[in-house]
């Protein structure tokens, strides 16, 4: 087939002209051939079935059944009238029902004449019945097409009312593999189809729309999700090749006196095999001179700070400067504790730059970071401000990259005439594979490995009406020293009601929890920047045993002290929240936990999450699930979504095929990086057909 047929506009097909093309346009992006040929069913109808009316099922299911109206009759009702039919076969009686569209159908149905109805029937008052059955007559049903596995096709409001149902799609797929003689350009190379006995580009063409039968439809899924896949992964690892070569990075090629010094005589503990690991691939980065783009996972816990440390130390060791961000006040302000603690006597100047440092300190900060004489500059967002410039950035750390845009990232990349080399710290686990598709211009270490000694935190799950005896609990543990997080759910929608649940339950606290025995923070988002840091500072120096707080504790704050999470309503917290949460405590040598408070009424999704919570403390299993009660757009956030606009595959469902597609990827670009073999033309020629629709070489925000 001339390939350039598909890219004709979609009014041309028999049976579209200009409004349906309107309305396919609007309301399912069809314009052209092509675009109503990957239109795919969202499932199938299984009509290879016939049954008898005496082998029904009572659940409610789709059969198709042969047999003869033998009766008609209207009955009234109170809301309007229905229109019965009653059905036979040699086996038994049915009633079919229709409450519209009656004149049309008294009109045209015809008595006694054998038809195949389809449907989904219920089970009532001692028979069966099928209301708003498909119907055709059986000779017809004989002459048609052999459609033995009906598409659906996905629909809309507004098609359906405009007329065009799923019958009229498939008809207008039909005649488009009828004008296209059903013949498509082969999209894989010859090498992948025998390989992986893949069916043709137009065999899988055919059977996803018109399936001969469930192995051929199984076959077509196949292809189709893999190639679909497969380019995926090819832009992504080609975009990571081209940016290695094309980009030059700052070559850290010193052995690293600094950080040999604090290897051998400062660190505070032997570092776990798998932060070992994450040192290794991060150095070997900077020690080539490409730009280092890295993702560092690790649960919460887990250690990354010694990490990101220990990388800023060999840009210091190279004549260069590091700089770390953070999301909030609070965090910022504990890793430039934290590291100016471990950095104690190395002679490294380092600096805190947030949003409430005074306006003389921070002219301070600016020159000592234009004349290079600070080495680290921690912070929030400040240090993205265009007035904040370094005399020769080196190293720019991102910590917890879900509160960050792209469009951060890709300023930090601007602080210098070379791009800094660059390492984006997470806590939320992503499946490995999930990582490489959504992040797939970063290369990803892994921190699987939690430092030794740490108590796993025990999680119990309690119901609302059981509080008083959680609060003995807390009592207990206050006696023993410990402190206590309370946390309430925050979500915009309802901000003034999550305001009032967090005041009556911050009263009742304070009302079981009397003054002068006990002494309570409360931080929310209402509060002021200066009142939040007061409070949570109260309970850091361990002046509060109890903090009672919304979500604003999430990200980071660390109070080894603390060993007790109760989270209040938990079932309206997601499951990689729930976890955050619950890395708060466990961070002390004490036995830790957390208590998952909810109401009776639970869904079945909230049932899942907080059993998960229960039952493991791996977060990567938690990240698992999540991805598949919420799907992975909603993971991410928006901004990566548009990667995930698939036509046919699932990446959590079809994560096998999503692996054997990045093998396939992998083994090609790295044989063959400008795919110029004779034997990849054909994968050369798509890819940069999808290249052009998507733009994809544009990959510098
Ligand atoms: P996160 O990955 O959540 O940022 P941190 O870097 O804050 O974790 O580390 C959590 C705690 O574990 C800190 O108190 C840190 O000092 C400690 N820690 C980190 N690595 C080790 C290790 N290898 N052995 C013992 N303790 C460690
Ligand atoms: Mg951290």
């Amino acid at each position: 087939m001339n390939p350039n047929v598909l890219q004709t506009p979609i009014v041309y097909l028999k049976g579209v002209g200009p409004n349906r093309a309107e309305t396919l346009g609007t309301e399912l992006g069809i314009h052209t051939y092509r675009d109503l040929v990957n239109l795919f069913p969202n499932r199938y109808l299984d009509k290879t079935q016939y049954y008898k009316i005496n082998q029904l099922q009572r659940s409610s299911a789709e059969v198709q059944v042969v047999g003869k109206i033998v009766h008609l009759k209207t009955v009234d009702q109170k809301r309007g009238r229905r229109l019965v039919a009653s059905f036979v076969d040699d086996t038994g009686q049915m009633e079919l029902v229709w409450f519209r569209g009656q004149k049309w159908i008294r009109e045209n149905l015809k008595l006694n004449v054998p038809y195949v109805i389809f449907g989904r029937t219920n089970w009532f008052n001692g028979s069966f019945s099928m209301p708003h059955p498909e119907m055709e007559l059986l000779s017809e049903h004989k002459k048609g097409l052999k459609i033995t596995m009906q598409p659906i096709y996905p629909s809309t409001e507004k098609l359906g009312n405009k007329g065009i149902t799923n019958r009229v799609i498939s008809k207008l797929v039909e005649q488009l593999f009828m004008e296209t003689q059903g013949k498509f350009v082969e999209t894989l190379s010859h090498g992948i189809l025998s390989d992986l006995k893949l069916i043709s580009k137009s065999e899988a063409m055919l059977n996803i729309h018109f399936p001969k039968n469930q192995e051929l439809l199984a076959r077509a899924q196949f292809r189709l999700k893999f190639e679909e896949l497969f380019y995926l992964q090819l832009q992504l690892i080609s975009k990571k090749l081209i940016r290695k070569q094309k980009i030059k990075g700052f070559n850290f090629n010193k052995v690293g006196e600094l950080f040999n010094d604090f290897y051998s005589n400062h660190l505070p503990f032997e570092l776990t095999g798998a932060q070992k690991r994450v040192i290794k691939e991060i150095r070997s980065d900077l020690g080539t001179n490409a730009q280092m783009n890295r993702l560092l996972q690790g649960d919460v816990g887990s250690g990354k700070t010694i990490v990101a440390l220990m990388s800023m130390l060999l840009a210091i060791d190279n004549g260069f400067q590091a700089c770390l961000m953070a999301p909030t006040e609070i965090l910022a302000g504990q890793h430039f504790k934290g590291i100016e603690e471990l950095l104690d006597g190395i002679g490294v100047q380092i600096a805190l730059l947030t949003g409430s440092v005074k306006k003389s300190d921070r002219k301070i900060i600016h020159e000592q970071l234009e004349n290079g004489e600070l080495h680290i500059l921690i912070g929030t967002h400040a240090l993205l401000e265009d007035k904040v410039m370094f005399n020769n950035l080196g190293l720019a750390i991102v910590d917890e990259q879900h509160r960050f845009g792209v469009a951060q990232r890709a300023k930090l990349w601007h602080k210098n005439d070379i791009p800094p080399h660059i390492l984006v710290m997470t806590a939320t686990p992503i499946p490995r594979t999930l990582a490489m598709s959504l992040y797939g211009d970063l290369d990803i270490s892994v921190i699987d490995e939690m430092p030794p000694g740490r108590k796993s935190i025990t999680t119990v799950h309690r119901y609302d009406t059981n509080r008083l005896k959680v609060f003995a609990f807390m009592r207990d543990e206050i006696k023993k020293g410990r402190q206590i997080y309370i946390v309430y759910p925050l979500i915009q929608e309802s901000e003034a009601l999550d305001y009032k649940d967090l005041m009556d339950g911050y009263e009742s606290v304070v009302r079981d929890f009397p003054l002068p025995d006990y002494q309570i923070s409360i931080v929310h988002g209402k509060m002021k920047a200066v009142d939040k840091e007061y409070e949570m500072g109260r309970f850091v120096r361990g002046e509060t045993q109890i903090m009672v707080a919304t979500t604003v504790i999430e990200v980071g704050v660390n109070v080894p002290n603390a060993s007790v999470m109760i989270i209040e309503s938990a079932e309206r917290f997601g499951l990689s929240q729930l976890h955050q949460l619950r890395g708060r405590v466990g961070r002390g040598a004490d036995q830790s936990y957390c208590i998952l408070m909810t109401s009776h009424k639970l869904s079945a999704e909230a049932k899942t999450r907080l059993q998960t919570m229960t039952s493991t403390n791996d977060g990567f299993e938690i990240a698992e699930v999540d991805l598949k009660l919420r799907g992975p757009g909603d993971l991410m956030g928006t901004q990566q979504s548009g990667i995930l606009n698939l036509k046919i595959a699932d990446i959590v469902k079809d994560n096998d095929i999503l692996k054997t597609a990045r093998y396939y990827a992998l083994q090609i670009l790295n044989r063959d990086p400008g795919l110029q073999e004779v034997e990849h033309r054909i994968i050369r020629n798509t890819y940069s057909k999808l290249a052009q629709d998507k733009n994809i070489w544009n990959y510098i925000s």
